[in-house]
C-alpha cells in the first residue's frame, strides 16, 4: 500500500480516507472524553473542511459520546478515525494519528488542560488552553 501524508485509516485497513484540503487546525486534546474513548492520555486532532474529507474504503460504524457528536470508527478493529459535531457542520475532526504520516501535521496548541492528568508532561512549548481554543466543544 502506498502512503501519502493526506491519506489515513484504521489499524486493520478496512476503513480508509483521504484529505483533499489542508487542515485548518491541528491540536492535542487533553479532555476526559478523548482520554476515555481512546484509552490514551491525550489525542491529537486535525480540523478539516467537510468537503476536504472522504472515506475511500469501508463504511464507518458510528458512536455518539454526546448528542451533537457523531464519531466514525472501524467496525472490525475499533480505531476511531474522525468525528463531526452538529454545531460545526462545516468541519470534520480527524484523529491525527490515524493518518499514514501524522508527522506531516504537527500540532499548534494543546486544549482542555483543565481535564489533564497530573502526570502528562509535554514540554514542547506550545500554547495551552484550559478548554477549547475556540470556545466550542472539542
Ligand atoms: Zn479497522
Ligand atoms: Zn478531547
Amino acid at each position: 500500500m502506498t502512503t501519502t501524508p493526506t491519506e489515513g485509516g484504521c489499524f486493520c485497513g478496512a476503513l480508509r480516507y483521504r484529505l483533499t484540503a489542508p487542515p485548518v487546525g491541528s491540536m492535542v486534546c487533553h479532555c476526559a472524553t478523548c482520554r476515555r474513548l481512546f484509552a490514551a492520555p491525550v489525542v491529537a486532532w486535525l480540523s478539516v473542511a467537510s468537503g476536504g474529507f472522504a472515506f475511500t474504503r469501508g463504511t464507518p460504524a458510528t458512536f455518539s459520546t454526546s448528542a451533537p457528536v457523531t464519531r466514525w470508527f472501524c467496525p472490525a478493529c475499533g480505531t476511531h478515525v474522525a468525528y463531526v459535531h452538529a454545531g460545526e457542520p462545516g468541519c470534520v475532526e480527524v484523529a491525527t494519528c490515524s493518518l499514514d504520516e501524522p508527522s506531516a501535521f504537527p500540532p499548534t496548541h494543546h486544549s482542555w488542560l483543565s481535564h489533564d492528568l497530573p502526570w502528562v508532561r509535554f514540554g514542547d512549548g506550545l500554547p495551552t488552553f484550559g478548554g477549547s481554543r475556540h470556545g466550542a466543544s472539542d
